[in-house]
């Protein structure tokens, strides 16, 4: 007994200076090793299971699989040591001891050294996502973050998973000192299988900059992904992902033909419409709820040459503005090509009209004839003729400021784009945060689009198939004395959005989660039947419930309120066809 406390109390004091001293490597000499405190399995024991499990496919994953088993074998005595005595120590502990683990299994793959880590800590879009953690572990392949998974389990740690870093809630892909962050930038393949015309496959760790690139200059075709280049993939799909064109071909989810993923228990499973068909269907809209997804696998498309252009209108303009977004919207849906957004901010209003010239076909003159006769203040972008890739880049550097989103769905209305506008001014002059901006973004999304989506798969978000618009807004701010004002801006705003519509009676309860904020809850706001399949797959696949009470935040389900009617019946489906 005395020589376990002696063990214990060498750990925490290592513990404690490492995880103090910001900048010194993690480094730790277990001097006494210990049995595990259960009969549960030792973490090297599980940790051989898991790569016994996997199921390597190709020559350099199976000398993967090799190299890592020798590895556990050769570290099995400091393995089971570091993690029988994080037993008795706290959960900030634990992360430091998920840490000390991880760079012993992968060396270097454990960040916690300056210049790297604060780069890790501020790789986030908004400063509100600048949290630090006990580590950042960098996995670089599926074994990798399988095994990760398996300590994080095993420890029972605190942690969360960062793809592009573009998602503005705090705490989601951000987890601070208490947890571990797993960054998933290095597991970035490209690649296109079965021929020219084939499907995609990419890690998670790339971004829609790249992924176009790649798509354009090599077989000059796309994929259904985001509208700024700096977006990271994962969040993006597993969210939904509106796209340039919605009406083509339906949203990002609804085109990932397979999910490679790591689920709670550490197995490797393909999610797709013949394997695991449940997950496949969740995982498309069900965000981070169910498994880390570790290759995706996306239609591709003949898309490479656009018409672009950006003009910027005055606000004295907003009528005829407004007004003519709707006629495009209308436009939109007889014409999938047309790709269009509204983007209101203070100093005036910002559109893109976007068109893709499928077969190098020019733009349609009459796409956006609805904005002729309104003078721009402003071209921001010329009408030109670019690739996806040109116009995905097209942004500006980002700027480091802090960020909330807030989203509102409503179907089409003149007198509600009044009247949204209209508060937005009002609200604008009765700011009490001075260093924040409000904008916000109509979005088109058509009944053209869901149906679209429907034609290549579908996805779990059970969105209305009617015209409507995702109004997706934004505060951003500089300075941190305006945290509570810009907040509280922002919600008033939305809330106020959401009354107009009802008053209007457009208002759509859908929440589009990628433009959601934290204090929004759009699973709920997806269908009865498929909450209750994404009930009873987090049931299936994650019994312990770990993405719901070891990940930091994020949609999940554990947010839930609504145990839906419905479960019941599907549950007898879903057990009925697990077993057969
Ligand atoms: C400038 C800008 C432009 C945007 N444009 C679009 C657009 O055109 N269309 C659109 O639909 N959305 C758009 N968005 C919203 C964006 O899609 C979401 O914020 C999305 O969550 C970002 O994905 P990410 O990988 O960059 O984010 P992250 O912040 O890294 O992750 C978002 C969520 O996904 C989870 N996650 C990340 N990787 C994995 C993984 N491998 N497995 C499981 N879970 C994972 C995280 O834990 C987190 O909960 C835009 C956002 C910004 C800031």
């Amino acid at each position: 007994m005395l020589k376990h406390i002696f063990v214990a109390a060498t750990l925490w004091l290592s513990l404690a200076t490492a995880s103090g001293e910001r900048g010194s490597p993690l480094s730790l000499s277990v001097e006494e090793t210990r049995p595990p405190l259960s009969n549960q399995a030792s973490l090297s024991e599980e940790l051989q299971l898991v790569v016994s499990s996997f199921i390597a496919t190709e020559p350099e994953e199976k000398a993967l699989a090799h190299q890592f088993q020798n590895r556990i074998s050769n570290l099995s005595v400091t393995l089971d040591a570091l993690s029988s005595a994080s037993n008795v120590t706290g959960s900030p502990q634990k992360a430091v001891v998920a840490c000390i683990i991880s760079s012993y299994l992968f060396p270097g793959a454990a960040i916690t050294q300056e210049p790297e880590y604060t780069q890790e800590r501020e790789a986030h879009w908004s400063q509100t996502c600048w949290l630090p953690a006990a580590c950042f572990i960098r996995p670089k392949n599926t074994l990798e973050v399988a095994a990760t998974m398996k300590v994080i389990t095993h420890l029972g740690v605190r942690f969360a998973v960062r793809g592009g870093g573009h998602n503005a809630n705090s705490g989601f892909a951000s987890v601070g000192d208490n947890g571990v962050l797993i960054d998933m930038q290095d597991l970035n393949r490209l690649e296109v299988q079965g021929g020219a015309d084939g499907n995609l496959i990419t890690g998670p760790g790339n971004r829609w900059s790249r992924v176009y690139e790649y798509l354009s200059t090599n077989y000059g075709r796309a994929v259904v992904g985001g509208r700024t280049g700096e977006v990271g993939v994962p969040g993006f799909l597993l969210g939904g992902g509106m796209f340039f064109f919605p009406n083509m071909h339906g949203l990002g989810a609804d085109n990932v033909v397979n999910f490679k993923c790591v689920l709670a228990n550490s197995t490797v499973v393909n999610a797709n419409q013949t394997s695991h068909t449940e997950l496949f269907k969740s995982l498309k809209g069900g965000a981070a709820n169910f498994a880390i997804v570790t290759e995706f696998t996306l239609r591709t498309y003949p898309i490479r040459d656009v018409w672009y252009a950006i003009d910027f209108y005055a606000n004295a303009d907003y009528k005829a503005v407004l007004n003519a977004t709707i006629q495009t919207q209308l436009a939109m849906e007889k014409d999938p090509r047309i790709g269009f957004h509204a983007n209101v901010q203070p100093g005036g209003i910002l559109v893109g009209k976007v068109y893709a010239s499928v077969d190098g076909q020019a733009v349609n003159p009459s796409s956006f004839a609805a904005f002729d006769g309104i003078k721009p203040m402003t071209v921001l972008v010329p009408p030109t003729n670019g690739t996806l890739a040109d116009i995905a880049s097209s942004l500006g550097p980002i700027v480091a400021v802090r960020r909330e989103p807030h989203v509102v769905s409503y179907e089409l209305s003149l007198d509600l784009y009044t009247d949204v506008y209209e508060r937005y001014r009002s609200i604008l002059n009765s700011s009490s945060a001075p260093s924040a901006n409000l904008s916000y973004t109509i979005q088109p999304m058509g009944s053209a689009a869901v149906a679209a989506g429907k034609m290549q798969g579908g996805n779990i978000m059970g969105i209305p198939q009617v015209p409507q618009s995702w109004h997706a807004s934004l505060v951003e701010w500089s300075s941190l004395d305006d945290d509570q004002a810009a907040h509280d801006m922002l919600q008033t705003y939305g809330a106020d959005v959401k009354s107009l519509a009802e008053a209007r009676n457009v208002y759509l309860p859908y929440q589009f989660m990628n433009d959601a904020s934290y204090t929004q809850n759009p699973l709920e706001t997806y269908t009865a039947e498929n909450l209750a399949i994404m009930q009873d797959v987090s049931s299936a696949y994650d019994p312990a419930g770990i993405f719901q009470r070891l990940q930091n935040g994020g949609f999940l389900l554990r947010n839930v309120r609504r145990r839906t009617p419905a479960r019941s019946v599907h549950h007898k489906r879903f057990l009925h066809h697990k077993r057969h």
